[in-house]
């Protein structure tokens, strides 16, 4: 048999998983709203130039993960390994920079990385990803790290523990990366393979490193509070301030640094739950330079990424409610042959007003559609045979109680819609 399965790395969502996630994108949708934020929606594929200038070359995600292509047209073509690149594309393609500052957009959807998979790793992933920008205000990274922390805390993920720190600027980050450079080439042999190729190109990364031996060595690293400028520590004080405004708890980590170029000042991450950094659910900052990076003018922005498969393990893992499972109102039944065409057109009559209605469209008995009915966790089944037929009636049968009553079809509508919540 020919091959039918996806590709690896990459899944299907089915209906048993999907409501799930319709759940989380409303809890997005509404809070953005709250919080002023417009949705866009984005390509999924950009000019792999994009990515290059604006994730760095010497990035994993650049130089390893990133699906390219030539396309017939023999254009370089990246599928997105992230948006914060695209959104700043789109901002400065369409002239957004003409309007009120900051602009506030949000998008969800796929993007895609080369990577090894692994439990709650996938190589086409969702991502919701907000981004504020043309504003250097700390206000604006106090907006942005008290809305991810928000639509966390309405999704009932607990404990949560936001993680920060300030990567610096070009003014100052430089000073610094010399005194980790001194601080790592005197332990060069206690780093992995990856962390000595970094000690040249990009001695912050080692920080990043998840290797024990890597972990070891950076916990006596020098931290870049000492190096800031006068710009960046005022930015990251008024950051800090401002979450303790907010009564948002936080900590303090010189070791997060992100694995992408373009950041300055503030980066965090939001943990969730007893188990801390097992569960970073988003990761974001501030990158004053992506801009120009890619080619145009200077434009401050501050953002955020979450990953959707991610949120949604960990809401799993704490029990949190994901609302009310879809279920149909009503599932039309028919006694015989004769009577299928009277419930098709009962089950349209209840759609058009507003009822979730289905029914069989096999010649099965009456207990096999019943049990049809239960599991698709219908409420009532509504059954005609030829005596309904004949007397223009319908038998209603609750399928909780097993009551069943036999009504005029003019008021089965009422007699099914589902009632709104609080009025029982
Ligand atoms: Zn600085
Ligand atoms: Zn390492």
């Amino acid at each position: 048999m020919a091959d039918i399965s996806a590709p690896k790395g990459v899944r299907d969502i089915l209906p048993d998983e999907s409501w799930k996630w319709a759940y989380i994108f409303r809890v997005v949708q509404e809070t953005a709203l709250n919080f002023g934020y417009s949705e866009v929606h984005l390509p999924l594929f950009e000019h792999t130039e994009l990515f290059a200038r604006g994730i760095g070359d010497a990035t994993d995600v650049v130089e390893k993960e990133m699906y390219t292509f030539l396309d017939k047209g023999d254009r370089s073509i990246t599928l997105r390994p992230e948006a914060t690149a695209s959104m700043v594309r789109s901002y400065l393609e369409h002239g957004m920079g003409t309007l009120p500052q900051p602009v506030k957009l949000w998008c969800a959807g796929p993007m895609f990385r080369y990577e090894r998979p692994q439990k709650g790793r996938y190589r086409q992933f969702w991502q919701v990803d907000f981004e504020s920008l043309g504003s250097a205000n700390p206000l604006v990274d106090v907006e942005i790290i008290a809305l991810s922390v928000e639509i966390f805390r309405r999704l009932g993920l607990h404990q949560l523990e936001v993680v920060l720190n300030s990567v610096g600027c070009p003014v100052c980050r430089p000073g610094y990366r010399e005194r980790l450079h001194r601080f790592f080439e005197s332990r060069l042999d206690d780093l992995c393979d990856t962390c000595k190729g970094r000690l040249d190109r990009n001695p912050l990364r080692i920080l990043d490193c998840k290797r024990e031996g890597c972990k070891a060595v950076t916990e006596g690293a020098p931290a870049i509070y000492e190096c800031l400028c006068d710009d960046c520590r005022d930015h990251f004080d008024a950051v800090k301030k401002g979450l303790h405004r907010l009564a948002i708890p936080y900590r303090l980590d010189n070791r997060l640094v992100r694995g992408l170029d373009y950041y300055t000042k503030t980066a965090y991450e939001v943990l969730s739950g007893s188990l801390g950094a097992q569960n970073a659910v988003c990761g974001g900052g501030r990158y004053d330079n992506l801009a120009e990076a890619i080619g145009g003018p200077h434009v401050p922005g501050v953002g955020f990424a979450a990953g959707v498969d991610r949120i949604l393990m960990v809401m799993e893992q704490e029990g949190c409610s994901f609302g009310a499972e879809p279920s149909l109102d009503a599932y039309g039944v028919a006694l015989d042959a004769g009577s299928r065409e009277s419930v098709s057109d009962l089950v349209d009559h209840l759609r058009r007003n507003g009822v979730a209605a289905d029914m069989d469209y096999g010649n099965r008995s009456m207990k096999t559609q019943l049990k049809a009915a239960s599991q698709r966790r219908a409420r009532y089944a509504c059954i005609i045979g030829e005596g309904e037929r004949q007397k223009g009636t319908v038998s209603v049968k609750d399928l909780a109680t097993g009551e069943q009553r036999e009504i005029l079809s003019e008021d089965v509508v009422a007699a099914v819609r589902p009632r709104p919540s609080g009025d029982e």
